[in-house]
């Protein structure tokens, strides 16, 4: 049974009392040896962390920002945090000075959070420092003294938590997330049935992409266990099998480049992991070349296509068929889960039903976020008014995801809508580029950028084939290939051959990176 708080922790607490031998979370420290915290035991490290926090003199709407990895003690701080309405803003220990500069300068916390030993010479403030860890929470520096409490009582209005995005769509913006919205977010995934009682979810992503807390939440929500994989471990194919394999994973979450490695060169070894029965995936188009070669080294596993921003965690599961169509040409996003709704708009604004058209997806739901932090433009531009009937007062989110809707109604994403550029007088949707390369043999991922050149823009694109490829025929093969089936504009006048594509911190592919390696021709 889902508790039917509004409130972050109650939410995912609600398996202390009714499985409280169960594990919650099953940490893999390497050597063969796993640590298991039991939800009874997750439960009394939050509250002794609670009656530090409380000690320390922090009061509903204090931002603290949480450093760490996910681990059973960050989920400890971070559910001490919601039940004491103090927002946390996670920070990864990966993130350099520069960001963590920024996301304090932004948030003024009043508390700052470590798992680790030391403090980062290179941010200041006038925060207190605290640590904690399976031995519990030691405040290391006092909080300045509080301002004048008005309020003591926690709703479901109130900030849970603050994500900074990575800025893949712009500059970074702190979304705020309340406790209702999460919570509503939360109610909508568990009717999917994705995970039960008896699950281990591993989880790949850093603290501080709200993916992680998708994954915390399938798994604490449902009573399962979090199966934090070490982010230094994602690096190495056959470790982080290792990690799947000796923690018993049954569900394995993670944006599409987490498989890239495993399935160049330990697809044998994935499929001999026999306790996989579930992979969900977030955050970018799976390519098809990798996603099939998934399917085939887990084909019993439910593969399910998660899609949507951090505006509202997410908003739609879909389970990609199975056994995947040869012609298959896109993944469909779906329908938005139940309690939701995604709207297809067209460029006057107007909503539509029509199949088959290109229109921006506007997310009605109660899970969206309050605001971007201290940014009201920022927040006017993405939440608008309700376009089915404006005069409401609703709001509703503007995605700038562009979808067409299917024969039943499932939508099938296109692209971002800053990703349509216009390239020598024309129109050109960069993502209809990269399924084009994509359908070329040998190739598993794709990438197309527009790149200044001496002699002006130039549609370039990196590309990553199987481990035999070979460089000249195949890059000469794929210009004839796509002559064929785009028309001469689209076809990229520059093709470069990568062995992998770069990553954001989140895992995405880094577009800006890319343009910046690939230099000069
Ligand atoms: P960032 O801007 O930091 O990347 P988000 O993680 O919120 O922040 O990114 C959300 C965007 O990622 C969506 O708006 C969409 O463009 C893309 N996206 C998310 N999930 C999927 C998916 N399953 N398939 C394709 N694109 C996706």
């Amino acid at each position: 049974m889902v508790s039917a708080s509004p409130l972050l922790h109650e939410v995912l607490l609600a398996p202390v009392a009714s499985t409280p031998h169960r594990p919650a979370v099953i940490e893999f420290l390497g050597d063969d040896r796993l640590r298991t915290v039991s939800y009874r035991e997750l439960g009394a490290l939050v509250d002794s962390f609670a009656a530090s926090l409380t000690a320390a003199g922090l009061g509903v709407g204090d931002r603290v920002v949480l450093e760490s990895d996910t681990s059973a003690a960050a989920i400890a701080a971070l559910l001490a945090c919601s039940s004491l309405g103090l927002p946390f803003v996670p920070v990864s220990p990966e993130a350099p000075d520069e960001r963590v500069r920024a996301v304090v300068a932004a948030t003024g916390p009043r508390l700052y959070l470590r798992a680790a030993e030391g403090f980062r010479e290179g941010v200041r403030g006038d925060f207190g420092i605290g640590r904690f860890g399976q031995d519990g929470l030691r405040i290391v520096r006092e909080p300045a003294a509080g301002t004048i409490r008005h309020r003591r009582e926690l709703t479901a209005t109130d900030t849970a938590y603050l994500i900074f995005t990575s800025g893949s769509t712009g500059r970074p913006k702190g979304v705020v997330m309340s406790h209702g919205a999460v919570t509503s977010f939360y109610r909508g995934m568990y009717t999917q049935r994705i995970v039960g009682g008896r699950d281990r979810v591993a989880t790949t992503s850093p603290l501080q992409f709200d993916f992680s807390l998708l994954d915390i939440g399938l798994a604490l929500g449902s009573g399962a266990a979090v199966v934090p994989v070490p982010r230094p471990l994602l690096r190495w194919p056959r470790r982080f099998l290792r990690v799947l394999r000796d923690t018993g994973a049954t569900q394995v979450n993670g944006v599409p480049s987490i498989w890239r490695q495993v399935l160049r060169y330990e697809a044998d070894r994935l499929a001999g992991i026999d306790t996989i029965r579930g992979v969900l995936f977030c955050g970018e188009d799976f390519p098809l070349p990798e996603l099939r070669r998934l399917r085939a080294a887990l084909p019993a596993a439910r593969l399910v296509n998660c899609y949507g921003a951090t505006e509202s965690m997410a908003c739609s599961f879909t389970d990609v068929p199975d056994p995947l169509p040869d012609d298959l040409e896109r993944l469909s996003i779906g329908a938005a889960h139940p309690g939701a709704e995604m709207i297809l708009v067209d460029a006057a604004g107007r909503p539509f039903l029509r199949t088959g058209e290109v229109g921006e997806i506007h997310l009605r739901s109660p899970a969206l976020f309050s605001g971007y932090w201290d940014d009201p433009a920022a927040t006017s531009a993405a939440l608008v008014p309700d376009p089915v009937e404006p005069r409401s007062g609703q709001r509703v989110l503007r995605t700038g995801d562009l979808a067409y809707r299917g024969e039943n109604g499932e939508l099938y994403f296109t692209g971002r809508a800053d990703s349509q550029v216009q390239f020598r007088g024309n129109r050109v949707e960069l993502g209809e580029v990269e399924r084009r390369l994509l359908e070329c043999e040998g190739i598993t991922a794709a990438t197309v950028l527009v790149l200044p050149r001496p002699a002006g823009p130039e549609l370039c694109a990196f590309v990553v084939a199987g481990p035999q490829a070979r460089e000249g025929t195949l890059l000469d093969g794929l210009s004839a290939r796509l002559a064929r089936v785009l028309p001469s504009y689209m076809v990229p006048g520059e093709l470069r051959l990568l062995t992998g594509l770069p990553t954001t911190e989140n895992g995405k592919v880094d577009r800006a990176a890319l343009a910046r390696e690939a230099g000069p021709l």
